[in-house]
């Protein structure tokens, strides 16, 4: 762009995405990262080994984020909609080719997120050697809570981690049981990608993913970082 010259969209530009921080300020979302099978439990579940397989990784777009307290259109193309509650931790600079003490400073703050899956549509992927994407990346697939800064959570090594449907408890986790540290995480992650401020990385889910139908009220806890409560529309 010519400097000084206004720019000249071919189409109206979009809002960046954006996730509200418990400080009052907004979190420009950049990247949405996902670390599969980070608790033993639920590798187990999904007929995986859970053994300290380095983190594998996979991807949301950004604008899949939706924020607490929202009614969302219940996702076509599936009829296997499942929860994921998920710890969730908001990068607040750039790097690459982290430690795990480097990558631990990058950590701007923490939310409780939901990581919905298509999960038929991710098993056919799986049977087929096809990419997870039409499982994973779809429009409002990661309702999240606001961001707890870091400087106030800590570095969050235990506590629950939570969801119910309709009151009814599903998934009853602590983060202890964590595979990879987040931090280590980030560092993994930064191996293969650069992390950027505004990048948000979900670090997996403890067992008890399960489906949803039209309808239901999802509540997500995370002791330390906040809850977060969304509906499908019947
Ligand atoms: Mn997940």
């Amino acid at each position: 762009m010519t400097e000084g010259a206004a720019a000249q969209w071919a189409i109206a530009p979009d809002d960046r995405p954006c996730v509200t921080v418990a400080d009052g300020s907004t979190f420009p979302v950049h990247r949405i990262w996902c670390v599969g099978r980070n608790y033993s439990e639920h590798a187990r579940e999904m007929g995986g080994d859970p053994t300290r397989e380095p983190p594998f990784f996979f991807a949301k777009p950004a604008d899949a984020v939706v924020p607490s307290g929202s009614k969302l259109r219940f996702p076509r193309a599936t009829d296997e909609l499942h929860h994921e509650v998920e710890l969730v931790v908001a990068i607040g600079g750039h790097g690459s080719d982290l430690s795990p003490e480097e990558a631990r400073r990058l950590i701007f703050g923490y939310a409780v997120g939901l990581d919905m899956t298509r999960r038929d549509r991710q098993a056919e992927a799986k049977a087929t050697a096809r990419p997870w994407e039409i499982g994973k990346a779809f429009d409002q697939s990661c309702p999240i809570s606001e961001i707890r800064l870091a400087a106030e959570t800590g570095d969050l090594a235990a506590g629950a981690i939570t969801l119910s449907v309709n009151g009814a408890e599903r998934q009853s986790g602590d983060l202890a049981d964590m595979i990879w540290s987040p931090a280590e995480c980030i560092a993994a992650l930064s191996r293969i990608v650069d992390v950027f401020p505004g990048d948000l990385i979900l670090t997996g889910t403890p067992a008890g993913v399960g489906p949803v139908v039209a309808g239901d009220t999802l509540r997500a806890t995370c002791e330390g970082v906040g809850e977060l409560s969304i509906t499908y529309e019947r």
